[in-house]
């Protein structure tokens, strides 16, 4: 079975030998998408390309040449405006989409600047600070908002994908969901994602073994450790908001004030959405 979609560096024996499923290549470094549009070829099928750079936005050179390549930017701020305004039409017409960190406060504001400019954006978190009160007020802006807007990620994605009866993991939006995305080094090895291949926690070696990777122990305990926390009866197996979030802020001293109340709030926002999409209200009659 091949339908896992691979997160992998740019290497093209690496990439040679997973010419049959569908990649996604990561780097820290803007000037490898030189070097992947001229590898752009029928024996790559490129799911999108994650460049996570330190410049701001602001000062990134965007290109024409990178017209054709599907990008997720991650940058840790928004920067300046004006250094932003002269490239906004060419952004537009990228296939990209725009991650900020979740680690500064302007970037909550510059994500609603740039969903409302049309360009596809989203927040990531990393090992910094979060404002879940900006965070709360940029995914009601997300989901609640009437006026024309771009997605705004997470949160358009997990509304998009809602099911009132299943679990869900954002994570897909950061190629970080092993049921769906699993990351492959240099030397073939496998791990669950990107924080896990960091920290060198490989579940398989070789490419090969990703056709077995249902039958793996370590991938099955990972993809079963939601229903493991919901025996352990500590506080997010209790919390409404489970469902969506999966405990991923377990690691915070005070929940009550922080993911609880957001993630609360977030799941109220999917379910009105998912009505919304399928109520079958009767339309008024109108002049
Ligand atoms: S929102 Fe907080 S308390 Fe609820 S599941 Fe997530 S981490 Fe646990």
């Amino acid at each position: 079975m091949k339908d896992h979609i691979i997160v992998c560096p740019f290497d093209e024996q690496l990439l040679a030998k997973l010419s049959e499923r569908n990649v996604v290549i990561k780097s820290h470094d803007l000037n490898i998408l030189q070097s992947i549009q001229k590898h752009l070829n029928k024996s790559l099928r490129l799911h999108a390309i994650k460049i996570q750079t330190d410049v701001p936005l602001s000062a990134i050179s965007f290109q024409e040449d990178w017209l054709k390549l599907p990008l997720a930017i991650y940058s840790p701020e928004f920067g300046n405006y004006r250094d932003l305004l002269h490239q906004l039409n060419l952004i537009r017409r990228l296939n990209i989409r725009i991650f900020l960190s979740s680690e500064y406060d302007d970037n909550y504001t510059g994500l609603k600047i740039l969903s409302s400019l049309n360009i596809n954006c989203g927040l990531y978190f990393n090992n910094g600070s979060i404002n879940w009160e900006a965070m709360n007020d940029l995914m009601h802006y997300a989901v609640y908002s009437k006026t024309k807007h771009a997605h705004i990620e997470p949160f358009d994605w997990l509304v998009s994908n809602y099911e009132p009866t299943d679990y869900m993991d954002y994570h897909s939006v950061y190629f970080n969901n092993p049921a769906k995305y699993l990351h492959v080094n240099e030397k073939e090895q496998i791990a669950l994602n990107e924080q896990e291949m960091l920290n060198n926690r490989i579940i398989g070696d070789g490419i090969p073994s990703l056709d077995r990777i249902h039958v793996n122990e370590h991938y099955n305990d990972f993809i079963n450790a939601r229903y493991d926390i919901m025996l352990q009866m500590n506080e997010c197996a209790y919390c409404p908001a489970f469902r969506i979030c999966l405990a991923k802020f377990e690691h915070l001293t005070n929940k009550n004030d922080t993911c609880k109340v957001f993630f609360s709030d977030f799941i109220n926002a999917a379910d009105y959405s998912f009505k919304q999409r399928n109520s079958k209200r009767t339309k008024i009659w109108q002049l």
